[in-house]
C-alpha cells in the first residue's frame, strides 16, 4: 500500500488576461490504508489536486511523493499515469455508452496482457463484491444510477489499484440511495485498505467515509483533523459554515459573578473566560433549543426570554426565528422537532 505526501504542491493556470492560483503550498501525508477526505467549497482546488496525484496535470512547484518515490515535480511528469496504479471515480462515472458493464470493468485490464480466463475471474470477483453480478451484460443506459456507479467503481478496482481517487462521487445519486453507497464505499474501503482520498464539497460524503480530512479553501489546506474535529474545533468561520449553517452575532463581553457572557440585546450566552471586550459568536443551529419549561437540564443553559418570529417546516425539522421580546433586531433561528406559534414567548437555550 501507498502513501500519498504532497510537498509546497502548487498549481498556477495562466492564460492571456489572468492568473488562477488553483492550489497553493499545499503539504499533506495521506497514511498507507487510510480513507481520507478533502473538503471544499466548489472552485477550492479540489479537482486540480486529484488530476495532480493521478497524474493527469503536473504541479507547477512543489513535489508529489508515493512513499518515497518520486512521481512529480515543478513542472515535471516523473512516473506517468499508466505506471501509478490508481483507481478513479469521476463525478460523472465517465462509462463508456457502447460498451456492456463487463467491457467498462474489463477496459483497464486490457493493457496488461492476461488471459481471457484470469480477465473473467477478476471482473466476477469485483462484480461479485459489488453486487453487479446480475447486470454484467447491461448497458449504461439499461442501469441505474446506483449500479452504474458500482460499475465505474469495479472499473477503478478491477487492478488493485494501490490507490483510489474519487472525485465527488455521490452527488449524481438521488439523495435516497446516497447513503446506502456512502457506506458501501466504506465497506469495500474497509475491506481492502486501499489508500483512498474522497473529495467532497458535501461534509455528508467526508463524515460518512473519511478517518481524517483535510479542508481546502481557496487553494489553500487550512486544517486536517478527524472529521468530528473539523466540526466541534472548525479554525474559522469560513470552515464551521461548510459543515451547517452558523447563527452568528456580535457580543459584549460581561463578567457576572465569576462566570463570563457574552450579551447580545436580551440574550447573555455564557462563554469560557477571554481577553477582550467584544466577541463573535458562532452557534451551531443544533447547539440552541426553545422551551416553555425554565430548565432542560444540566447540559443546556438559558440564554434568556424569547419571542418567536418566523416559524417553517422541512424535512421533519422546524426552522424557528426568535427574538427578545423587547425588539426585532437580533436573530437567532433553532431547529425543533415540533411547532411554535408566532408571538409565542419561550425561553431560549444553549448547549
Ligand atoms: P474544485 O474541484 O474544488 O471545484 P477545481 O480544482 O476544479 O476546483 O478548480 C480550482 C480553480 O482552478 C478554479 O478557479 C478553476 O476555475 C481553476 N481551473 C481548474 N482547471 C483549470 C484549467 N484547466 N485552466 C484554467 N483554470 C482552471
Ligand atoms: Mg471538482
Amino acid at each position: 500500500m501507498v502513501k500519498v505526501i504532497t510537498k509546497d504542491v502548487t498549481k498556477i493556470f495562466k492564460s492571456k488576461k489572468k492568473e488562477v492560483v488553483a492550489l497553493d503550498k499545499i503539504n499533506m501525508e495521506i497514511n498507507s490504508g487510510e480513507s481520507f477526505g478533502i473538503l471544499g467549497p466548489s472552485g477550492a482546488g479540489k479537482t486540480t489536486l486529484m488530476r495532480i496525484i493521478a497524474g493527469l496535470d503536473v504541479p507547477t512547484a512543489g513535489e508529489l511523493y508515493f512513499n518515497d518515490e518520486l512521481v512529480a515535480a515543478s513542472n515535471r511528469l516523473i512516473v506517468p499515469p499508466e505506471d501509478r496504479n490508481i483507481g478513479m471515480v469521476f463525478q460523472t462515472w465517465a462509462l463508456y455508452p457502447n460498451m456492456t458493464a463487463y467491457d467498462n470493468i474489463a477496459f483497464p485490464l486490457k493493457s496488461l496482457k492476461i488471459s481471457k480466463a484470469e480477465e473473467q475471474k477478476k471482473i466476477n470477483d469485483i462484480a461479485e463484491i459489488l453486487g453487479i453480478s446480475h447486470v454484467l451484460n447491461h448497458y449504461p443506459r439499461e442501469l441505474s444510477g446506483g449500479q452504474q456507479q458500482r460499475v465505474a467503481l469495479a472499473r477503478a478496482l478491477v487492478k488493485n489499484p494501490s490507490i483510489l481517487l474519487l472525485d465527488e462521487p455521490f452527488s449524481n445519486l438521488d439523495a435516497r440511495i446516497r447513503d446506502s453507497a456512502r457506506a458501501l464505499v466504506r465497506r469495500i474501503q474497509n475491506e481492502l485498505k486501499i489508500t483512498t482520498i474522497t473529495v467532497s464539497h458535501d461534509p455528508a460524503d467526508i463524515f460518512s467515509i473519511a478517518e481524517r480530512a483535510g479542508v481546502i479553501v481557496h487553494g489553500k489546506l487550512v486544517q486536517v483533523d478527524k472529521p468530528s474535529i473539523i466540526y466541534s474545533k472548525p479554525i474559522t468561520v469560513e470552515v464551521a459554515k461548510l459543515i451547517g449553517d452558523l447563527v452568528e452575532l456580535n457580543g459584549r463581553i460581561e463578567d457576572r459573578n465569576g462566570a463570563t457572557y457574552a450579551v447580545v440585546d436580551d440574550f447573555s450566552f455564557p462563554i469560557n473566560k477571554i481577553n477582550a471586550s467584544n466577541v463573535r459568536l458562532g452557534i451551531r443551529l443544533e447547539d440552541l433549543k426553545i422551551s416553555k419549561e425554565s430548565s432542560l437540564g444540566s447540559d443546556w443553559f438559558l440564554v434568556g426570554r424569547a419571542r418567536v418570529k418566523v416559524s417553517s417546516y422541512s424535512s421533519g425539522l422546524f426552522r424557528v426565528t426568535v427574538v427578545p421580546p423587547s425588539n426585532d433586531n437580533t436573530e437567532v433561528v433553532v431547529m425543533m422537532d415540533k411547532p411554535f406559534d408566532v408571538g409565542e414567548e419561550v425561553n431560549l437555550f444553549i448547549r
